[in-house]
């Protein structure tokens, strides 16, 4: 049983805070953030009481150095930002959960100029009068894909919800069944076909779709046909699905418009880098549908946006719609995204200067040498017993691009004589800087394909701190 009388001379907050070791915190420290800190530590105090055992009754005194002796750490957490910068050792180059596309230096430098000032994202500056953020944007994206007019929203999920509400609502939109799928964070082809008040007809069946399937569904009230990229899975054996071109046929033959789902549509070639599996959105354009959507943050390797692109007569009413309001990208991505856009004016300069491409595109004999050095840093710091191998291993584009595509790559294999493998990640995870990796084999691999160079010494330093850590 917990014992009240442990805790009769814990101090009262107010009574703490007129201590003079608060004071002298307080004169650094704001008051409402000291408050909350001395809080949480007499909090943790009685939570410590009530869980039992054999207590110490402490003295007035004795609690208050016990919890001058928690106040700094207490008031550094309560500080710490919850969003931090995390090393990707996973391999998985567009890791969703860790922040997809890491930017260019000149995107953060848009950013930054774009934050910390005014500018004119509406403001026509020669003729002083009002205009709109898309042009900054619009003529790139259009130069780069051969569409006629572009839109550009807050990600590819708005995109996709603006198109259907935009022209399907309350009129039918054909899918093939082996399409609707979801993306992740509960991005779902039929629940966004819900929401945006068009009715989803499934035609085919999962594995085969045919153009006749298409065909004999169409009715009065069709007024789509939707082909969604399967970014994430791939369907093998008794397998048919229509071309986007076909369908573009079929569509152009009925008067129905025809949109294409690219999720990580690329602006760069990367079959033309040996990587084969997406296509750009120039070449989906050519294909024929009127319209495609695509991410920005995914093989563009911008920030966090939704590109729509496509035939004037389907792109330009999209931008006068309601939800275009309601879904418009922010300034702060607007600037990213005009800063990568213009990287990709030179496709050598955006695959030097975009980390999704250097990073995609980096040669095999490269990535082992950057794991070497890992290696090397790690022994320079006394190597904390790790024992460390380079092996070869995949890394993966991520970001429900190109699923089918294993880049090789090399990973530094970690173990550790006294440390299991299992305690090693959870260590790296939780560690400063956090680092994110896999395991396999029995071993924590590091695969450095999407560890930047400057990136090394804190990653070393991350290593040696959790083998060296005793508890
Ligand atoms: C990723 C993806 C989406 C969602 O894009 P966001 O930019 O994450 O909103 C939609 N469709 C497809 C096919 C995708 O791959």
């Amino acid at each position: 049983m917990p014992d009240p009388q442990r805790l009769r001379n814990l101090p009262s907050v107010a009574s703490l805070m007129e201590s003079g070791d608060v004071r002298r915190i307080l004169e650094r420290t704001p008051r409402a953030v000291v408050v909350d800190a001395v809080r949480r530590v007499l909090l943790a105090f009685r939570r410590e009481a009530a869980g039992g055992g054999a207590g110490t009754i402490r003295t007035r005194e004795e609690w208050t150095s016990l919890l001058l002796s928690r106040l700094p750490a207490e008031i550094a957490g309560g500080e710490a930002p919850s969003l931090r910068r995390v090393i990707n050792a996973t391999g998985i180059v567009i890791h969703t959960n860790l922040g997809r596309a890491p930017l260019s230096e000149e995107a953060v430098r848009a950013v930054t100029e774009a934050a910390s000032g005014y500018s004119n994202l509406e403001f026509d500056l020669a003729a002083g009068t009002r205009s709109s953020r898309l042009l900054h944007v619009e003529e790139r994206i259009l130069a780069l894909t051969g569409a006629e007019s572009a839109h550009v929203v807050n990600n590819n999920a708005a995109a996709v919800l603006l198109c259907l509400a935009g022209m399907a609502r309350g009129r039918d939109v054909l899918v093939s069944r082996g399409e609707l799928v979801e993306i992740g964070g509960s991005f779902r082809i039929p629940d966004i076909l819900a929401e945006s008040g068009a009715t989803l007809v499934e035609v085919g069946t999962t594995n085969r779709t045919r153009l006749a399937d298409y065909e004999t569904a169409v009715t009065g009230r069709t007024a789509l046909l939707l082909k969604v990229h399967r970014s994430n899975f791939t369907i093998s054996g008794f397998t048919e699905e229509v071309p986007a071109a076909e369908l573009a046929v079929l569509g152009d033959r009925l008067g129905i418009p025809v949109m294409e789902d690219l999720g990580s549509g690329a602006v760069f070639d990367f079959a033309a880098a040996g990587i084969p599996g997406t296509p750009t959105i120039r070449q989906a354009l050519q294909q024929g549908p009127g319209v495609v959507t695509v991410s920005g943050d995914k093989l563009l390797g911008g920030p966090q946006a939704g590109i729509i692109a496509g035939r004037k007569a389907i792109v330009d009413p999209l931008k006068k719609h309601p939800l275009s309001r309601a879904l418009r990208i922010d300034k702060l991505c607007l600037a990213a995204l005009e800063a990568t856009l213009r990287l990709y004016a030179d496709e050598r300069r955006a695959l030097a200067r975009v980390p999704v491409l250097s990073m995609i595109a980096e040669e095999e004999g490269s990535v082992r040498l950057r794991a070497r050095k890992l290696v090397r840093r790690v022994g320079a710091g006394g190597g904390a017993g790790l024992a460390l191998s380079v092996e070869p291993g995949h890394s993966s584009p991520g970001g429900g691009a190109m699923p089918e595509v294993r880049i090789p790559t090399f990973c530094v294999a970690v173990t550790h004589p006294d440390v299991r493998v299992e305690e090693l990640e959870e260590r790296l995870r939780r560690g400063d800087p956090p680092v994110a990796a896999r395991i396999g084999k029995g071993k924590l691999l590091l695969d450095v394909r999407t560890v930047r160079d400057g990136e090394l010494p804190g990653l070393a330093a991350a290593l040696l701190a959790a083998a060296a850590r005793e508890d």
